[in-house]
């Protein structure tokens, strides 16, 4: 018989911080959560000493831990679902390691790390990229040379799978569908930010891309960019590809529009009447709505538009901009309903609304603590 796992501890392992959540799962119920910061900048030397500072943190709820849940960013072709860690999957996942050099390091030392200091429990890998190998090549590939998908793996990979795929499952319940049958377009809006097309509960389409560069404009990421744009700059300014990977992942986007990569300053400038902050928030309103039309038409009609994230749980001003560019979609906004709902599950448009815009908090530690337990429930 499989042993039962309650008690599961979630790691998303970056590269100078580790955050953990431990869940107890019987009771759904989060029982410690934490950060562990400057690893090898000053504080822990490297992960195996953040994650010996997690169990120094944790006292006796580090007892007794069944299962451990890794946030992976990047799990390409090869992971289409989460995976229990082994000796033969470690291998494969080092392969992967140039499809995130920043990231990639750091989540498998996470897992290292837990491997020698949990002895015997068993880890499982769960990929931001995963819910969207459902893709379509008609979606997934890029208008290039096949040759650089043959040879590099150059196609739209998808990222915040764990957070899209979390909220099909909560709107499937609130619509009280099976997910199977449910068709929706998600949008996750934080500080990076992707729209999904969802249909039958499948991914079919998402806005970002081989990176996270792709799609929505971000706080500090451009996203949709002409591609030649990106070679004049370089070109004229001489920079490197490194360079330029840094200008449009660090500096561009909302950042680079207004000063601030924050959308409650951006709100507060516009609402002063700041020209620039005006722009961003149009501009970001603008594209929002552009994917969700264009989304609706390839799911077929959704049942409904699920917003989440930072900004989807908790901004008024930019839903109003966005659901305000929705009539075309017979979607009318419920000015009361988006005025008071901050961080909690809401329908924000009108009763009369031909598609309904509800708000569902994601919770991805908790997506990764209930995928740990599925995988091993196998
Ligand atoms: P991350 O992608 O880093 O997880 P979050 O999901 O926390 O980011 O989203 C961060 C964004 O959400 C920021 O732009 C922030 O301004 C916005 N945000 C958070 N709380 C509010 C709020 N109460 N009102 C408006 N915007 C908010």
């Amino acid at each position: 018989m499989k042993k039962k796992i309650s008690k599961v501890l979630v790691i998303n392992s970056g590269s100078s911080s580790l955050k953990y959540q431990l869940f107890d799962m019987d009771k759904g119920r989060r029982i410690a959560k934490g950060l562990v910061e400057r690893i090898g900048c000053g504080g822990p030397k490297d992960h195996t000493a953040a994650l010996d500072q997690v169990v120094a943190d944790l006292g006796d709820a580090a007892r007794g831990i069944d299962a451990i849940g890794h946030r992976v960013l990047h799990g390409a072709e090869v992971f289409k679902d989460s995976v229990k860690v082994t000796s033969a999957i470690m291998k494969k996942l080092e392969k992967l390691v140039k499809f995130g050099p920043l990231h990639m390091p750091p989540n498998l030392g996470g897992i290292k790390a837990c491997e020698k200091i949990f002895k015997g429990v068993p880890n499982v890998a769960v990929f931001d990229t995963a819910f969207h190998q459902t893709m379509p090549d008609c979606a997934a590939m890029y208008a290039i040379d096949p040759k650089y998908y043959k040879k590099m793996g150059i196609r739209k990979y998808g990222f915040h799978g764990t957070s899209h795929k979390f909220i099909v499952q909560e709107a499937a319940k609130f619509l009280k569908k099976p997910v199977s049958k449910v068709n929706l377009v998600t949008c996750h809006m934080g500080n990076g930010s992707s729209l999904s097309a969802v249909k039958n509960g499948q991914c079919v389409d998402t806005s970002m891309g081989l990176t996270p560069l792709a799609g929505m404009v971000m706080g500090t990421r451009c996203g949709d960019i002409d591609a030649a744009a990106v070679l004049s700059i370089m070109e004229a300014e001489k920079l490197t590809p490194a360079q330029a990977d840094n200008l449009l992942n660090k500096k561009s986007g909302l950042l680079a529009l207004t000063g601030s990569s924050d959308c409650r300053d951006i709100c507060a400038k516009a609402a002063k009447g700041d020209k620039q902050a005006e722009l961003a928030l149009e501009m970001l309103a603008y594209r929002t709505a552009f994917y969700i039309g264009g989304y609706n038409t390839i799911v077929g009609g959704a049942d409904a538009i699920v917003m989440t994230g930072g900004i989807g749980e908790n901004s008024t001003e930019v839903r109003e901009r966005i659901i305000g560019r929705l009539g075309a979609l017979g979607i009318k906004l419920d000015a009361a309903a988006n005025r008071k709902s901050h961080g909690v599950t809401a329908v924000l448009s009108t009763k009369g609304s031909k598609i309904p815009v509800i708000v569902i908090p994601t919770n991805e530690e908790l997506a990764i603590a209930q995928d740990t337990v599925a995988v091993l429930a196998r």
